[in-house]
């Protein structure tokens, strides 16, 4: 008989595929081992008791048996279930884009536990949040600290001058901020307006708590939303799904009034 290698872990769980007949592979973020993958066998039946504690978002204990290809879910322990993220599609989607972020961004087995940590902390904000988009901007500026690509938005990423209270320009591809001289014809910088660049120092350098008691315009809302999302998909060199997802729930909502 040989002997299992047997390991216990917290988890969330940040994507789920079908797998085989009855199984799930799912893709996990732990405080300790970062991103993992492992199969949840025979959750896909109705008489699981493992399914519920393996649903997507949830905050899990899990005990896992090293597999010779892939590591196999033995046990499976709800810590926080974060329900509301599976039941309001809207939340749902912004929890999937935030999963998918970190899908993207981090790379299998490299320790993060401030990552971790955010994450959580998301899926809990995503359960409470009125204002979502907010929410999601503070995340991405705190992750992408986290990550060794924060933006640069106090002086200019060229010239290094401080930033002058006027209409600037952010690039991508310099990571940060340049001032009204060195932006002007600036291949890929597109104008940022001042009032954006200020709730982005804001939610950069705050707490979250602070930072959800703004209100911003729905215009602001957008050009946040636009630069964060040109300076994401460029360092990824992808677009995202939950991205278009968001887009098309958005038209729905608008078209059904
Ligand atoms: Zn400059």
């Amino acid at each position: 008989m040989h002997r299992e290698r047997l390991y216990r872990t917290e988890a969330i769980i940040l994507k789920r595929s079908d797998f085989g007949e009855a199984d799930r592979l799912l893709t996990l973020y732990t405080p300790k081992l970062g991103k993992i993958r492992a199969i949840a066998k025979g959750v896909r039946k109705p008489t699981s008791r493992k399914s519920g504690h393996v649903e997507l978002f949830t905050h899990s204990q899990l005990l896992i048996a090293k597999g010779r290809n892939l590591d196999i879910v033995t046990q499976a322990e709800t810590i926080h279930a974060f329900r509301l993220l599976r039941e309001d599609l809207l939340r749902t989607t912004y929890a999937y884009y935030a999963a998918e972020l970190i899908d993207l961004f981090v790379e299998e087995g490299i320790e993060n536990r401030p990552l971790f940590n955010l994450l959580l902390a998301m899926l809990g904000w995503l359960s409470e949040a009125s204002d979502l988009d907010l929410t999601t901007r503070f995340f991405e500026l705190h992750l992408l600290s986290l990550l060794g690509y924060r933006p640069q938005l106090f002086q200019c990423v060229a010239c290094r001058r401080q930033i002058e209270p006027a209409t600037n320009f952010f690039s991508p591809a310099d990571g940060g901020i340049l001032c009204a001289n060195c932006g002007e014809n600036h291949r890929g910088a597109k104008e940022i307006t001042l009032t954006a660049l200020k709730v982005l120092r804001f939610l950069q350098t705050r707490d979250y708590d602070t930072c959800c008691r703004l209100h911003l315009s729905p215009p602001l809302h957008r050009e946040l939303e636009k630069v964060m999302y040109d300076y994401i998909t460029y360092i990824l060199e992808r677009s995202l799904k939950s991205v278009k997802f968001l887009n098309t729930l958005r038209r729905q909502r608008i078209g059904s009034g």
